[in-house]
């Protein structure tokens, strides 16, 4: 702890730019284990290892807050969505941002230093769920590294930006992506990967961090029986994990348990923590028989961070069938829990429940609803660590209204801890959807759509008011892990979020417009708000430049939200905004209205505009949104030019003719007349905006809430 001050006072005097540059090579382990003593830099994904998303600055504070100003903002090159977590290692910023680029920028005045694009190829954006986000980097020794969506991992050299090396981390025949951060720890890099909704096995490896070669690989869930992956998680996949598995479609579909977001190094433990996926296919009828506990999906899996192996797990959800996964942030702490000080791991998956785990053996202590109207399970067992389900809840007799839906009551949005108040601050959601096993049989599809075992005819586009999904309400909450209850709670949006001395939280919120505010960490009275262009979805980080403290988030539309968006823009670029006390910058304008409607008034059936909706729910949604709007950074398909045109349709629906912008062909999957037919329904949706009697969409799909 004692380390920092003379050392960084030194720093202060002497380094310009470029030699704090350099200094970026000093970010080693034991910095990052006192990551908290060097509140004047964010040199870690969470801001500590804890993943407390805490800072000890505190020039803005409850008093001064009100002189917060935008210092300056960085127009980023891209305007899909924006995830990100920046981080500061004496005075540069590193920021990534959607299709996993990065920036360097001098943190004071947001001065282009250098910027890496990997050259994602854009036909891989199909493999995401939800969009070509990326949430951070890491910095190690020197460099700066990033996972792509096309799945590499790239070390670069921190003063430059160039390529050090590169390493494909995921099988190229698979629909796997990497939109989260990369963690280090003890010289090596550890990443995951996403794509549990199509075809994936989920995997975690650890490289070199020097040098890019393997370490170890720890497979989330068993494979080909028979066929062992001759790395260290074969042991306990067959010891713990095969036998809890039925069937044969699981290891063909891939069967999931992506560790996709949170990855965490507990050093106290000495131990990584894995936050791990759902199931492929998402309904367990069809994936394992409709048996089994299916591990490790849906857990906490801590391994030894040198060699992979096994310690322990805990299963929040056993058997999952909805969707539901564990891969949410965690962070550790130590808390004196019934008179005991208990080393805890806290995270708030999407299940609707905040739990608190012994991290030294994974045993469950408490789990708290953190949402109203669970609809899964009344509660957890604290003996067995269970939960106690709802038998409807696995839609095996017949469709069911599951809440929290598979956006979950709280997703990949940071949370963050505040140690004058104890409390955690996270942003909930309650929603819901109907879930109902697909009527014809599941078989895999690679290559395109979703693979969840679920009912998507048109049936389901009217069902029975019993069936009614919540209106989404979204909330801020204060949770206190000691006496495993709301502290306080605020009607509003809360994304991801940042504590700080000065006894504030920040959060943002939006979708196509925005605003960052300021809330009193103690009650959650709102301080300060600022109009922002675009939304911001991830958690703002806070740090110093010769003094002076700045705010800096990441703001633009996309991410699981790209396809519902009650206010539809023209596109506009993602962006960093950074902000200081008296900071007088100019907002950027907010963006352009979108272009105009094109429907054609031709005659269209309704049949085949009925038809054709079930199939846009089934493959368009999750990029185009329901009913046939979107945000319009993907396009909202109702202002699209090709829609007069049957031939251009054509082309770009089944000949790829946009595949380098990342519409891929679906004809594969969708005949030539379903095309059409897709269109008719587009048609129609458009001509109905254009008489002004669209319909509001009143929910996020299962597409649009998935992750
Ligand atoms: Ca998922």
């Amino acid at each position: 702890m004692g380390r920092g001050l003379t050392m960084l006072a030194l720093i202060a005097l002497t380094c310009g730019v470029g030699a704090c540059h350099r200094k970026a090579s000093g970010v080693d382990d034991a910095r990052m284990l006192a990551a908290a003593s060097e509140p004047e830099n964010w040199i870690v994904n969470g801001g500590d290892l804890a993943g407390r998303h805490y800072s000890a600055l505190k020039e803005i504070n409850t008093e001064t807050v009100g002189r917060l100003g935008l210092a300056w903002s960085f127009d980023f090159d891209t305007t899909r969505g924006q995830e990100s977590e920046p981080l500061v290692v004496d005075g540069v910023l590193y920021v990534t941002t959607a299709w996993s680029k990065v920036y360097a920028l001098d943190a004071a005045t947001g001065r282009q230093l250098w910027f890496y694009d990997p050259q994602v190829p854009q036909e891989t954006g199909v493999n995401t769920c939800c969009d070509v986000v990326n949430r951070g980097a890491a910095v190690y020794h020197g460099k700066v590294y990033v996972g792509t969506i096309d799945g590499r991992l790239i070390a670069l050299d921190a003063g430059t930006g160039k390529p050090v090396w590169s390493v494909q981390t995921t099988p190229k025949d698979r629909m796997y992506s990497i939109t989260g951060a990369p963690r280090v720890a003890r010289g090596k890099v550890i990443i995951g990967n996403g794509g549990a909704e199509f075809d994936a096995r989920g995997f975690v490896t650890a490289y070199d961090a020097e040098t890019g070669r393997k370490v170890w690989r720890f497979y989330v869930v068993p494979g080909q029986p028979g066929v062992p992956d001759h790395e260290v998680s074969d042991e306990p996949l067959e010891r713990l994990a095969r036998p809890t598995w039925f069937g044969d479609t699981y290891w063909k579909a891939g069967g999931g348990g992506t560790a996709w977001n949170a990855i965490l190094y507990d050093p106290d433990e000495n131990q990584i923590l894995i936050g791990t996926g759902n199931g492929t296919p998402w309904n367990q009828h069809y994936r394992s028989e409709g048996r089994g506990d299916n591990l490790f999906l849906c857990s906490i899996v801590a391994v030894d961070p040198d060699t992979g192996a096994y310690k322990w797990h805990y299963q929040v959800n056993p058997g999952e069938t909805w969707d539901y996964n564990a891969t949410q942030p965690m962070m550790l702490a130590d808390l004196r829990i019934g008179g005991q000080l208990r080393k805890v791991v806290m995270q708030a998956p999407k299940n609707g429940f905040f739990y608190v785990i012994d991290r030294t053996n994974g045993q469950l202590i408490s789990a708290t609803p953190i949402v109203p109207g669970i609809t899964w399970a009344s509660g957890i067992d604290l003996k067995t660590g269970r939960p106690i389900e709802n038998p409807a809840a696995r839609y095996r007799n017949g469709p069911f209204m599951l809440s929290p839906g598979p956006g979950g009551a709280h997703n990949w949005r940071a949370m963050a801890f505040a140690p004058e108040t104890g409390l955690v601050y996270l942003g909930v959601m309650q929603a819901g959807l109907v879930y109902e096993t697909a009527a014809n049989g599941f078989t895999v599809r690679h290559g395109g759509p979703f693979n969840d075992g679920l009912e998507h005819g048109e049936g389901t586009l009217s069902r029975p008011p019993s069936l009614a999904v919540p209106q989404v309400v979204t909330r801020t909450i204060a949770f206190d892990p000691v006496r495993g209850r709301i502290a306080w709670s605020l009607d509003k949006q809360g994304g991801g979020f940042l504590a700080t001395a000065g006894g504030l939280v920040f959060t943002g919120r939006g979708t196509t417009t925005g605003e960052l505010v300021a809330l009193d960490a103690r009650n959650g009275r709102e301080l300060w708000t600022v109009h922002t262009p675009n939304g911001v979805m991830p958690g703002p980080i806070t740090y110093a430049v010769n003094g002076q403290q700045y705010i800096a988030v990441v703001s633009g539309m996309g991410g699981a939200q790209i396809g519902s968006a009650p206010n539809p823009t023209s596109p506009q670029p993602g962006r960093l905004l950074v902000f200081r006390l008296d900071g007088t910058a100019r907002m950027p304008a907010d963006p352009a209205p979108p272009p105009p409607f094109t429907g054609t008034g031709r005659a269209l059936q309704p049949a085949r505009i009925s038809h054709g909706a079930a199939l846009f729910s089934e493959y368009c949604t999750r990029c185009h949104g329901v009913p046939a709007r979107a945000s319009n950074q993907i396009p909202d398909l109702r202002r699209s030019g090709a829609l007069a045109d049957a031939g251009t349709w054509r082309q770009v629906v089944l000949g790829g003719a946009l595949a380098h912008q990342g519409m891929v062909s679906w004809q594969r999957f969708i005949e030539p007349d379903d095309a059409e037919m897709i269109r008719d329904y587009i048609e129609s949706e458009a001509d109905m905006a254009m008489k002004g009697s669209a319909r509001q969409p009143d929910r996020p799909t299962a597409r649009e809430q998935a992750q």
